[in-house]
């Protein structure tokens, strides 16, 4: 269902508990104009999740009703 750009996905992202790296994030999942990660840091077991904001969606400029 989602395509899997290598480059799209962060990684190496740092712990917030620990400052340890983590190598990928464990599940993400794409909306329009952002991106939401969790991440699970392998050291100390924290999870956390991050979201990533894209200014334009590409194809879609404005096309988004509020
Ligand atoms: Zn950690």
């Amino acid at each position: 269902m989602v395509a899997v750009v290598s480059d799209y996905l962060p990684h190496q992202n740092p712990c917030a508990q620990c400052g340890k790296p983590i190598a990928t994030p464990v599940w993400f999942e794409d909306e329009p104009r952002r991106t939401w990660y969790l991440w699970q840091c392998a050291h100390c077991g924290y999870q956390f999740e991050a979201v990533a904001f894209f200014s334009e969606a590409a194809g879609k400029p404005g096309a988004i009703a509020a």
